[in-house]
């Protein structure tokens, strides 16, 4: 059967060649015997898995040793409450710049977790349509959160901020980790739900500096506690093994590409695809400002909301899916993560065109 062309925000489209590792292994691993669902975390063999997964992102992110990797479970909305339990003492001011509905998610649990948060930046009285220019720090700042991508809008950040070198720089990457070749040296800690660019749901990347642990408060519940993922090696308690295992598939699957920058390549070629449509029409509009559009996920409205309905039920009879925008904004949004293929771009730009002409 043919795959469709998979515009999902995540849960999203993976290689195929990956599936069909995974299909040939599925069964019995390399010879082992038994799936990789069915086998300890505590084996030689899980071990050479997660080790490989770890050690491949470590050569990806191009920082040498300087990060420690753990994988998680609870998703990166987990991570929104992990982060200020472990890293803002009472004394200091969790700073963030609000650039969507994950960010807002991610500086609430701050105050949840009963810290000062402050909003250094936001979009917000923009609809969240720009990245923030400019950021105002608090006084005695723990840290500085960004989100690189913000999902649901569609901006990102194409420029790292500038942060004095005593505040460490955090990052919310969920949607698009891996995608380009940021400098990964300048944040502090990154972390990233799987099921966007590098694997299916169900774990979560947190990538910590060394000179970073530091500064871990400790003296917190012990599952939300970094220090006891990191002192074990994300093998605590039980790992979310089967994730783990194809997430290292697809790390290396990007090594294969050619690494970051050819990734990156990739990426603006297809979204080119989109934008140029926007760019010369007024049939389909942009949501966002023109510097800040996102690679990965392509936020746009038609002329009306029936014809948003129309397109969209169109767009699936031939076989492209997932191109409604997220419902708490509506209208279309395309998602074009790393592992899209770039045939599935061109099939939406001819559509599109298509679309527009029969329906203008
Ligand atoms: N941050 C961003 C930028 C996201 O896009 C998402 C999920 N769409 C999340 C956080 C939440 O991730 P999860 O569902 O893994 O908790």
């Amino acid at each position: 059967m043919a795959r469709v062309h998979n515009f999902s925000a995540g849960p999203a489209v993976l290689p195929e060649s990956v599936l069909l590792e995974v299909q040939k292994e599925l069964v019995d691993w390399q010879g082992a015997g038994l799936s990789v669902m069915e086998m300890s975390h505590r084996s030689k063999e899980y071990q050479s898995i997660i080790d490989d997964a770890m050690a491949t992102m470590k050569r990806l992110i191009g920082c040498g040793d300087d990060f420690d990797v753990v994988f998680l479970g609870g998703g990166a909305s987990t991570q929104f409450l992990m982060l200020p339990l472990n890293f803002c003492p009472d004394d200091k001011v969790a700073n963030y710049i609000n650039t969507g509905a994950w960010s807002t998610k991610a500086l609430k649990e701050a105050t949840i977790a009963g810290k000062k948060m402050h909003i250094a930046a936001s979009s917000k009285e923009q609809d969240f349509t720009c990245i923030p220019k400019n950021y105002n720090l608090s006084e005695n700042p723990a840290y500085l959160h960004i989100t690189t991508n913000n999902t649901i809008r569609g901006t990102e950040y194409h420029q790292i901020p500038e942060v004095p070198s005593d505040v460490p720089l955090i990052a919310d990457m969920s949607s698009n980790f891996l995608s380009r070749p940021y400098d990964f040296s300048k944040f502090s800690m990154i972390y990233a739900g799987a099921q966007k660019n590098i694997g299916p749901a169900g774990v979560t990347v947190v990538l910590i500096r060394k000179d970073y642990q530091k500064n871990l408060l400790g003296g917190i519940p012990t599952m939300l506690d970094y220090k006891t993922h990191l002192n074990k090696g994300s093998m605590f308690n039980t790992p979310p093994t089967f994730p783990i295992y194809v997430v290292g598939k697809v790390l290396h699957w990007i090594e294969d590409f050619g690494g970051l920058a050819e990734m990156h390549k990739h990426n603006v070629e297809k979204a080119a695809y989109l934008y140029d449509v926007f760019d010369n029409s007024d049939f389909y509009k942009g949501t966002v400002v023109k510097e800040d559009r996102s690679f990965m996920n392509i936020p746009f409205r038609l002329p009306t909301e029936e014809l948003e309905a129309k397109f969209i039920a169109e767009a699936k009879a031939n076989r492209m899916n997932n191109l409604k925008g997220h419902r708490s904004v509506g209208g279309c949004r395309a998602s074009l993560y790393n592992s899209l293929p770039i045939e599935s771009a061109k099939a939406l730009n001819a559509f599109m065109k298509e679309f527009e002409a029969a329906n203008k």
